[in-house]
């Protein structure tokens, strides 16, 4: 089967709403999208909270993305975002479980599957993020961290409902550092997610599923992940910021 690729920018917490203005304007001079669509690619970009407005009103027709959303649709949880806040302007995406939510907010995979399953229930998509740390790496136990993620992350998620998921691996020691995963690697895992989606959901799913790779994506080596047969796309935090960076990523799919 063949799918569309998917190219996520994960904005992270950078960019003020005049620097992402001008960033959706260069997308518009560019072209892109009309790029995207010759290409068979899904553009999409994840802004602040604060952006997300200004992004959508001026996205010509980008996938704009939260970075995150509450499981709860109101309530006494200080700083964070509502579903139904999401929804009122018009964003219909959110990451879920990132790994920097992950180390620095003490997200798990439990918490992951509320925020996934309120989020299907109110029609969203959801890129579903999993990796292993350096430290799990190095004890050979990636798959065995990769299979819990997945398992509970997407606990009682219905076969109706996981075409609305993509999954993005990204190795958190890939993740802003420079130390890209091999291709090997890339593929192995996300073929091993594939296999896993296949396990839990059945196999037309998981030919229809889109798995992506994140972590230290360039312009100069997303080539290489795009030829890989279970890599449906990236994930791309540091060279998503810049639109000639952004452009150039489009370009070498
Ligand atoms: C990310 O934030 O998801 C990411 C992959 O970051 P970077 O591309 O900077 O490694």
């Amino acid at each position: 089967m063949r799918r569309k690729k998917l190219l996520m920018g994960n904005w992270k917490m950078n960019h003020t709403i005049a620097e992402a203005a001008a960033f959706c304007e260069d997308v518009k001079r560019d072209n892109l999208l009309k790029l995207a669509r010759s290409k068979n690619v899904l553009l999409g970009v994840a802004p602040s909270y604060l952006s997300l407005q200004s992004v959508k009103k001026h996205s010509h027709g980008l996938i704009v993305a939260s970075q995150d959303a509450h499981y709860a649709d109101h309530g006494a949880f200080t700083s964070s975002v509502s579903i139904p806040m999401l929804k009122e302007i018009n964003i219909n995406w959110s990451i879920i479980g990132h790994s920097e939510k992950r180390t620095y907010d003490g997200e798990t995979s439990f918490t992951c599957n509320r925020k996934i399953k309120s989020l299907l229930a109110e029609g969203f998509h959801v890129v579903y993020c999993v990796g292993e740390t350096a430290k799990e790496y190095d004890e050979g136990i990636t798959k065995d961290i990769i299979k819990e993620q997945i398992l509970t992350g997407l606990m009682n998620v219905s076969k109706d409902d996981i075409s609305h998921i993509v999954i993005a691996y990204e190795p958190v020691w890939s993740i802003g550092t420079g130390k890209n995963a091999s291709e090997e690697i890339a593929e192995d895992i996300c073929a091993y997610i594939r296999y896993l989606i296949s396990e839990l959901f059945g196999k037309v799913a998981s030919q229809k599923i889109l798995i992506l790779y994140g972590g230290s994506v360039k312009p100069e080596n997303i080539h290489n992940y795009m030829a890989c047969k279970d890599v449906d796309g990236a994930l791309v935090g540091g060279a998503s910021l810049k639109s000639q960076s952004f452009k150039a990523l489009l370009e070498n799919i």
